[in-house]
């Protein structure tokens, strides 16, 4: 099968014929119809994140139609339409049987860590190969399974409530999926903050109040909008130590600060002023859970959610039209997302 594979970290990826995958026991084979090109997938090329075994083909948004299925998958599941959960865990360790499969020793992502979207073919075992709404389109499907799964964990990690008030931090791909999925669960106000106009604008097209803090700082702002009160949950995608600081300062009473961004300094956190004075919980977010996926395509099915706005550019499984794509998210591009179509 073709594949677009990672083969020399740095290098641009490129075009390989991989064996057709056979699935074991457990497994289905899936035929790709939809593979979304991911910033990740930038930092995969670029060696910023570490990746398995090369040559490996990238794409963890994938979604297709079931083709082939394990001697323990009920044959009927032939010719379903699934999107893909891209963390494949044990599923027989405590973490696994708990679904909580992010946490498994033995995790591993697809188009990371084993071979994804970026080919002909997949293979997962069948648990991760989530059925798909005929309401919701395979490459909606397909970028549903990245940031849209873990803003909507970010909300439920926070005990996000209908009618509560919500600040994003950083609105980027998975800032804009909080803020959507945030409004189609009923949040009270909403704040966007980032230094970008163009993603300012964007946000307040969603019905977000945008916050520039390049013009005013952000917390003060925030507190200032809410009768001083602050906001009852506030999401930190930026991952630097003063949008932590302004994270927790814009949460109020009892309200939930939760880290989503990789930050690899300390960031100060005034205990007595930010979380005894008014009781604030600080809590860690770590990619989704399979239900998240699962609920996000419910939630996309009922109406509430409208992604494929956000699908600007469709490109075929070639090597130099997913360069290019890469290229333009390494450099800054007009595009939101691009997805492949085998
Ligand atoms: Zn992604
Ligand atoms: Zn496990």
């Amino acid at each position: 099968m073709k594949a677009v594979c990672l083969e020399k970290v740095g290098a641009p990826l490129a075009e390989r014929e991989l064996a057709d995958p056979v699935p074991a026991h457990n497994d289905v084979v899936v035929r790709t119809t939809a593979a979304g090109i991911c910033h990740s997938d930038a930092h995969y090329r670029a060696g910023a994140s570490s990746v398995g075994a090369l040559p490996l083909a990238l794409g963890h948004e994938v979604a297709g139609v079931v083709e082939q299925v394990g001697s323990n998958v009920p044959a009927n599941r032939v010719g379903t339409r699934v999107a893909l959960h891209y963390l494949v865990g044990c599923g027989d360790c405590e973490m696994c049987r708990s679904g909580r499969e992010a946490f498994c020793e033995h995790v591993e992502m697809l188009g990371k860590n084993r071979n994804g979207g970026y080919a002909q073919r997949v293979v997962v075992p069948a648990g991760n190969a989530i059925p798909v709404p005929d309401s919701v389109d395979d490459a909606v499907a397909a970028i549903m399974m990245c940031s849209t799964s873990t803003a909507l964990h970010a909300l439920r990690r926070a005990g996000f409530r209908p009618g509560e008030s919500v600040a994003v931090f950083g609105c980027g791909g998975l800032g804009m999926s909080a803020i959507l999925l945030a409004t189609a669960l009923g949040a009270g106000p909403i704040f966007a903050v980032d230094i970008s106009s163009a993603k300012l604008d964007r946000a307040a097209s969603l019905g977000a109040h945008p916050v520039n803090p390049n013009e005013h700082d952000a917390a003060n702002a925030i507190r200032a909008a809410t009768g001083r009160r602050g906001v009852d949950i506030s999401l930190d995608f930026v991952g630097r130590p003063v949008t932590v600081d302004a994270c927790i300062r814009a949460t109020g009473v009892q309200g939930r600060a939760a880290m989503v961004a990789l930050m690899d300094v300390p960031a100060p956190i005034y205990t007595y002023r930010d979380l005894i004075a008014r009781e604030i919980s600080v809590i860690g977010v770590s990619d989704h859970l399979k239900q998240d996926a699962e609920d996000a395509l419910s939630l996309a099915a009922d109406g509430l959610l409208h992604l494929s706005d956000m699908i600007t550019r469709r490109v075929p499984l070639s090597a130099p039209a997913i360069n290019q794509v890469l290229d333009g998210l390494e450099s800054g591009t007009t595009d939101v997302r691009v997805v492949i179509e085998p």
